[in-house]
């Protein structure tokens, strides 16, 4: 492992059951060619609110009794949201990640700061293996900074309040410290005067800039985007661009989901395309937009270019 290696990535592998409530033929479990498995579920094993209700119409005419329940049965399928995804991210590199809905992008994120954990394989950051039981999640976290494409900010707090929070709750920070480092984060992102100012007074691309302010009061040692500026309206999609820039410039490690191939251009060394939940190929910006090996890549690229 090379000492400049921040994030690294070993065979993910994330698995969804996913069950539906359907009418199901009679016979053995089925097994799609997309590798999904597909089997009844044990009536005791059938989560709570998908049992048939008693009295319920359903999608079979309203039937009761035994004959609905002989015909509506829980199907289980397995849904490989990531499989067997290994990369590695280096210090100061900004990654991008692109593919289609449903691809993984944003599974692959959730289980490196732990929102979600994997099934299957390890993720570690600086050296340390941030996948296993015992490690603390909250420390994983404060190293791992995350911004969503809806913002998530408290709307009760003002842009500072939102900012200083954590800092004070999980770092133990003065009050007084966190709101002089939350100023300066407002700064940073172009909102100094906006410090007041509840989420519901601020524009998207301004709620977006604070919650990059509010990862960055962490201080994390790695910042993670989530298709960051796909639920604003395109003017305000530069001025949150150009904080991520400002971020690249100053040596940020990120990884970033998104279509904006501006900001692939200006800020990415290396573009991944993600498609069922693999990695399908990878390569320098330029090279893989321009020029990708993969149909899938060239299939997925006509879509957005
Ligand atoms: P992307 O961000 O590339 O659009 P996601 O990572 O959100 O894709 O989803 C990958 C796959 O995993 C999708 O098929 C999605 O429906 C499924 N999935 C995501 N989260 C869950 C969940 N909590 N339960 C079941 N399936 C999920
Ligand atoms: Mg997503």
């Amino acid at each position: 492992m090379s000492n400049k290696e921040k994030i690294r990535i070993e065979n993910a592998t994330k698995v969804f059951r996913v069950y539906k409530r359907e009418e199901e033929p009679e016979g053995a479990p089925v097994n799609n060619d997309s590798g999904q498995t597909r089997g009844k579920v044990p009536r005791g094993k059938i989560p709570r609110g998908l049992l048939p209700r008693r009295g319920m119409s359903s999608s079979t005419g309203g039937m009761f009794g035994k004959e609905r329940e002989k015909k509506l049965s829980v199907t289980q399928s397995t849904l490989y949201a990531l499989r067997n995804v290994s990369m590695e991210v280096d210090a100061g590199e900004v990654v991008l990640i692109i593919g289609p809905s449903g691809s993984g992008k944003s599974t692959l994120l959730r289980c490196i700061n732990r929102l979600e954990d994997l099934t299957g394989g390890a993720i570690w950051i600086d050296g340390k293996c941030v996948t296993e039981e015992k490690t603390d999640i909250r420390q994983v976290r404060e190293e791992v900074g995350m911004v969503f494409q809806s913002f998530n900010l408290f709307p009760h707090l003002s842009a500072i309040q939102n900012i200083a929070l954590s800092p004070v709750v999980v770092r133990g920070m003065s009050k007084k410290e966190a709101n002089r480092n939350a100023r300066a984060l407002l700064d940073r992102v172009g909102l100094g005067d906006k410090e007041h100012s509840y989420p519901a007074q601020l524009s998207g691309g301004q709620q977006q800039r604070v919650a990059i302010a509010r990862a960055l009061a962490m201080d994390p040692h790695v910042m993670l985007f989530d298709e960051p500026t796909s639920a604003l309206d395109p003017e305000m999609i530069k001025e949150v661009l150009d904080v991520m820039l400002g971020l690249a410039e100053d040596g940020m490690t990120m990884l970033v989901v998104s279509h904006e191939m501006g900001f692939a251009r200006a800020a990415a060394r290396r573009v991944i395309f993600m498609d069922e939940g693999e990695i399908i190929e990878q390569g320098d910006p330029a090279k893989l937009f321009n020029n990708p090996d993969e149909e899938r890549t060239q299939r997925f690229l006509r879509h957005i270019l």
